[in-house]
């Protein structure tokens, strides 16, 4: 599993009436952050009782495997939330991730990048792209009449980032047709 694939099956889950049933653009930008932070506090108490083993400092219920243990699944914990927090501002991180390693790799003169692996992992889901959108491939603003425009916004968002295709043809076609039917769908709601 890709970054691409894992993030896509973190947000069905967060979203599904069978999951969490938490549609990501009911939390605030605030509310994801708070959700990072709380993960990546719980983390940092159990490196403190870490820190305990290491200086021989009492206090410690658990054994130092156990806790080991614990830190990855809170390490674990912080990245599930940090993804959903940068999906709901629209952010693919699987795609960001990779560009703002290899732009610090430039800056310091690294060699080795990781934009041969950034495109196979964009190129697995072109095979997932139809060749002609329609209306019924958008997400829908079924209360269109009342949806609050940063709802729509962010859909669109992650429905963009979720089917564009990775080459520059391709990806301004899939905009292109994009256009065409936002537009019609706005008539069809007013
Ligand atoms: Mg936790």
């Amino acid at each position: 599993m890709n970054l691409r694939e894992f993030s896509k099956a973190n947000l069905d889950r967060c979203e599904s009436p069978g999951g969490f049933n938490h549609p990501l653009e009911s939390w605030t930008t605030s509310d994801w952050f708070t959700a990072v932070v709380g993960g990546l506090g719980e983390a940092a108490n159990i490196a403190k009782k870490i820190n305990r083993v290491r200086d021989g400092i009492p206090g410690n219920a658990e054994t130092p495997v156990q806790l080991r243990l614990e830190l990855a699944r809170e390490l674990a914990d912080t990245f599930i939330y940090l993804d959903l927090l940068a999906q709901s501002v629209g952010v693919d991180l699987s795609d960001i991730v990779p560009k703002v390693f290899d732009a610090k790799s430039e800056t310091i003169g690294y060699e080795a990048k990781l934009e041969a692996e950034h495109q196979f992992m964009r190129s697995e889901k072109v095979a997932h792209v139809p060749k002609l959108l329609t209306t019924g491939d958008l997400p829908s603003f079924e209360d269109c009449g009342k949806a609050k425009e940063e709802n729509r916004a962010s859909k669109l968002q992650n429905f963009i980032w979720q089917n564009e295709p990775s080459s520059e043809a391709e990806s301004n076609a899939f905009r292109f047709q994009l256009v065409g039917l936002i537009n019609e769908q706005i008539c069809s709601c007013s």
